[in-house]
């Protein structure tokens, strides 16, 4: 959450810093800003809103300069307005700041600061640091690097940051400690710095990946220099990206969203390719090979992840437990740190996130290290936090995501799990020969019936035509289609603010059937399978109430046919690999209603994704 982007070199910052937080946006969206240092002075523009809103306010300005910070905010103190955007700066001005994260012990470091003269604009726990850097520089009569340090010393909390100043004007400091930073290093000591890499890609491919605790310090006469908080100073370790730009932008689609749901053939596709063998009959995980023992002789595996990962993870859970035999457990990363959990050394924990950076996920990672567990990684970013502090882990490969609902990253995730549940349950003997082909040629076919799902597209858009007005939805599941279910009901909330929740189809008779009237669509996955017959009879008690049925159903139905409202139908497929069919539609109904209710798919209200405050 928060983008932050930063040059320093001979080029004109300000196209860069535009450019930068468009591509960065959203990581959040309350509010955009910059500083622009130009001939030691520095100029800073900030509003509320859109990168789009900062532009036309900066349109006359005097943008110059060689060197800037720019940022946009998902806040966490104080509203999003204009004064609480980034930058922050120093009371005369001569030095600004942008943050990412949470300063935990702001209100007593803000109280001290007042007590000693510092008046404060705006109400964010970001300008702290700030006035305290420069407290620092008075009192402690050190440079301002070192005023950095210090003042890093003094904070707790979650922070990637960069600092700016008119007495500098060669230098950027930047730091991070659990909230993501990169630098990259273009031609003759010109340096860039984002929150990602992605609005580094078009113009260096070379990039430095800067650890916790770290300082960088970027100079376009000196070079690039790195210390730990402890002064101990570091060798940067300089990696190639493999990140194209074509991967970043639309495509021709309307919204990152679609574009991202018409991508799964090719994610899903590329997530299992060089990874099974339908021939030879093997499946691989290269990143785990070391681990295939731990793996089998695991106490437990115990996945931790928050949001659509989370679901990912219950899918997980069916398929390793049904294929594998073995103990799984599934936990909301932000629960489990909290709760003193049982972990031991035979325990393996399993994190599940698209960005690598969740906050809360990377600390139970910790936590379970701590205590001896083994830990490992399931990410989509290639370089992030989580897939460099594990023991050993899978990428999904599903490309950059940008819409923030989660959709390709979903379905690759699923997929490295149905992997990993297959290449257990083979070494273990859980499965027979003949079980393990079957369904390994048939996650070969999955991309092509994807593809078929997807060419539903208008029946689909006209369903979601007469939903899209619906005050609540409910979507039901059984077995492994039931965590489907809960991200449907994600999908449909988080970008079109209709109020939906997904549950365990046996389970409406507890509770959630007082909701059923003539008003309330109800999404059921009935497709072949070992509880079609209990699904049908769950189908059956909502229509007894006139409630809505949408059902999704293997192709050829007939029966749940002449019961629903509307069916989508889907390939046959093995019982197994229904997530990743059954998924595809609840994308695409989201996606439709939110554009009808005219929301805004990709960066939907008060969200924004990598989560990377607690
Ligand atoms: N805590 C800072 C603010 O509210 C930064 C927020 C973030 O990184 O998401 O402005």
């Amino acid at each position: 959450m928060c983008g932050i982007v930063a040059y320093v070199g001979n080029k004109e910052a300000y196209p860069i810093l535009i450019r930068g937080l468009k591509r960065l946006e959203y990581r959040g969206y309350d509010s955009a800003g910059i500083a622009l240092l130009n001939d030691k002075e520095l100029n800073i523009y900030k509003k509320q809103g859109k990168v789009s809103e900062l532009e036309a306010f900066t349109i006359n300005k005097n943008l110059k300069g060689n060197i800037g910070i720019g940022h946009t905010r998902w806040a966490t103190h104080g509203l999003p307005n204009d004064v609480n955007s980034h930058p922050h700066f120093t009371t005369n001005k001569d030095i600004a700041i942008i943050h990412n994260g949470i300063i935990e012990n702001y209100s007593t470091l803000k109280e001290e600061l007042i007590s000693r003269g510092y008046q404060f604009r705006s109400e964010t726990d970001t300008e702290v640091i700030v006035h305290l850097i420069d407290d620092i520089m008075k009192t402690e009569k050190v440079d301002l690097v070192e005023a950095v340090r210090h003042a890093l010393l003094s904070v707790t909390g979650a922070y990637a940051l960069v600092v700016i100043s008119n007495k500098h004007p060669d230098t950027l400091i930047a730091a991070r400690k659990s909230s993501p930073l990169v630098v990259g290093i273009g031609k003759e000591n010109e340096f860039y710095l984002a929150s990602d890499a992605t609005p580094i890609v078009e113009y260096t491919k070379q990039v430095v990946y800067l650890n916790d605790e770290e300082i960088a310090i970027l100079d376009r006469n000196s070079g690039l220099k790195i210390v730990h908080l402890s002064k101990e100073e570091k060798t940067p370790y300089i990696q190639e990206l493999e990140l194209h730009l074509e991967a970043l932008e639309k495509g021709g689609f309307e919204h990152f969203m679609l574009k991202e749901i018409f991508e799964q053939p090719k994610t899903i596709h590329d997530c299992f390719r060089g990874r099974l063998n339908t021939e030879q009959g093997w499946v691989n995980l290269g990143g785990l090979k070391d681990y295939h023992q731990k793996l089998l002789n695991a106490n437990r595996l115990i996945f931790v992840a928050c949001g659509t990962s989370w679901h990912a993870a219950q899918v997980g859970e069916y398929l390793i437990e049904e294929l594998a035999r073995i103990n799984v457990e599934v936990e909301y990363a932000s629960e489990f740190r909290y709760r003193n959990p049982i972990i031991n050394e035979q325990d393996v924990v399993i994190a599940i996130s698209q960005s690598g950076e969740t906050a809360d996920t990377l600390a139970a990672l910790e936590l379970a290290k701590s205590k001896g567990a083994t830990i490992i990684g399931i990410c989509n970013v290639v370089g992030s936090s989580i897939s460099r502090i594990t023991d050993a882990g899978s990428y999904t490969h599903a490309g950059p995501e940008i819409g923030v609902a989660s959709t390709k990253a979903f379905t690759a995730q699923v997929t490295i799990l149905t992997l990993l549940a297959l290449l257990l349950a083979n070494k273990k003997g859980t499965v027979s020969a003949a079980k393990f082909h079957e369904i390994i040629s048939e996650l070969e076919n999955i991309p092509k019936k994807v593809k078929e799902i997807l060419d539903k597209n208008n029946l689909i858009k006209e369903i979601a035509t007469q939903y899209k007005d619906a005050k609540n939805a409910l979507y039901l599941g059984r077995g492994s289609s039931f965590p489907v279910a809960l991200e449907g009901a994600l999908k449909l909330k988080e970008i079109s603010y209709i109020h939906a929740e997904g549950y365990p189809a046996a389970e409406m008779k507890h509770g959630p059937i007082a909701l059923i009237d003539e008003e309330m669509p109800v999404f059921v996955i009935a497709t072949k399978g070992t509880s079609y017959e209990k699904v049908v009879s769950n189908i059956q008690e909502v229509k007894a109430r006139k409630g809505k049925i949408i059902a999704i159903v293997t192709e050829g139905d007939e029966q749940v046919k002449s019961m629903a409202d509307h069916i989508i139908e889907i390939p046959d497929t093995n019982e197994h690999l229904v997530p990743l069919l059954a998924t595809i539609p609840f994308q695409l109904l989201s996606y439709h209603i939110s554009v009808m209710r005219g929301c805004n798919v990709d960066q939907p209200r008060n969200l924004a994704k990598s989560v990377t405050v607690e």
